[in-house]
């Protein structure tokens, strides 16, 4: 089947998760399923590939777009890793406050209820190098909007936000222009 009725079939919706009226879309039956999360960390990894302005980011035929995966904690983190290996490029953490120990920069953003922070070491990047964030799924944006903020603070350029579920009911996609997202399932 194509990918996103691939994802459909063998993620599951929970109902009421984890507040009553939300409806969450659980990918962790998708990331156990071997033949399932080969082709979204394929798929993710060449995503950027998709993209015509990948030319403008100066690579040439062969360039896949980026130089880094940036992954969000902590389910991005199952993706970005391995999106890394597929690509071979080297992968970047973006943590919940206080977990990472050098000096970080940091930004906060806002949740359904109160607001949480993301870091990121500030050397984690060459300046100028291109990055493909990672996260599992697009809802509000709002966390992938602070990731944004902090990739671009340590002085990285975003080639492409890739997810393997949008919830595009909830505006993420317009929220992160002028960045491109792709997303495997739409839904
Ligand atoms: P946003 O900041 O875009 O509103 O929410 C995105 C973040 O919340 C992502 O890090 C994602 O892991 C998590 N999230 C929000 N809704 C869902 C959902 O339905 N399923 C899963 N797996 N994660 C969700």
């Amino acid at each position: 089947p194509p990918l996103d009725q691939l994802i459909a079939s063998i993620a599951v919706d929970i109902p009421d998760f984890p507040e009553p009226g939300v409806v969450f879309r659980d990918l962790t039956p998708v990331f156990a399923d071997a033949g399932a999360f080969r082709l979204v960390v394929e798929a993710l990894a060449a995503s950027v590939l998709e993209d015509p302005r990948v030319a403008a980011l100066g690579g040439g035929p062969a360039d896949q777009g980026f130089d880094v995966v940036v992954g969000v904690e902590a389910r991005g983190f199952l993706l970005a890793a391995a999106v890394a290996l597929a690509a071979g490029t080297g992968v970047v953490p973006v943590r919940k406050a206080g977990k990472l120990p050098r000096q970080t920069v940091s930004a906060d953003y806002v949740l359904e209820y109160g607001t949480a922070t993301l870091e990121m070491h500030t050397d984690s990047l060459v300046p100028g190098q291109r990055v493909l964030l990672v996260d599992d799924v697009l809802a509000t944006g709002g966390t992938l909007e602070a990731a944004v903020g902090l990739v671009e603070q340590v002085g990285g350029v975003v080639s492409a936000v890739s997810v393997v579920v949008e919830l595009p009911a909830l505006g993420g996609r317009e929220r992160l222009r002028p960045h491109t997202v792709h997303a495997l399932w739409a839904t």
